[in-house]
């Protein structure tokens, strides 16, 4: 793990300003700053952990929380259908190296995403 904080550890801490909509004792849900459908939202864990590929058995606990956080997000906010992505690897896509889901919703989805 690096030293230096993500920004998503920054938001966390209040340090850096962001749009938090939901937050439990480990996980928080942020309004992305640059969104790809009309509901797009991050589900980010409080500690953090690099990528998903870096996830140990002992992380399990959190990786559940996180999709139980999303789903609960989505259902207190009357969202029925929406889809969760996690980016791993640049060439995913994954350009922040603290795990996070997002939730996008509010539009039709091709598959397979491109
Ligand atoms: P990924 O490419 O999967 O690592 O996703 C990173 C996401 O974080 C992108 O969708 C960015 O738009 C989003 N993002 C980057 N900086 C911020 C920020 N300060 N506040 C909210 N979302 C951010």
């Amino acid at each position: 793990m690096s030293e230096s904080k993500t920004i998503f550890e920054k938001i966390i801490d209040r340090e850096v300003p962001a749009e938090i909509l939901m937050e439990t004792d480990d996980t928080v849900v942020i309004k992305d700053i640059n969104p790809q459908a009309p509901v797009h939202v991050l589900v980010v864990p409080k500690r953090k952990i690099e990528h998903i590929a870096s996830m140990g058995e002992t992380d399990a606990g959190i990786v559940a929380n996180l999709l139980l956080t999303a789903t609960a997000f989505a259902r207190e906010n009357g969202i029925p259908s929406y889809r969760l992505v996690i980016n791993n690897g640049a060439l995913a896509g994954e350009t922040i190296h603290h795990l996070h889901i997002h939730l996008l919703a509010g539009r039709e989805m091709s598959w397979p995403p491109g």
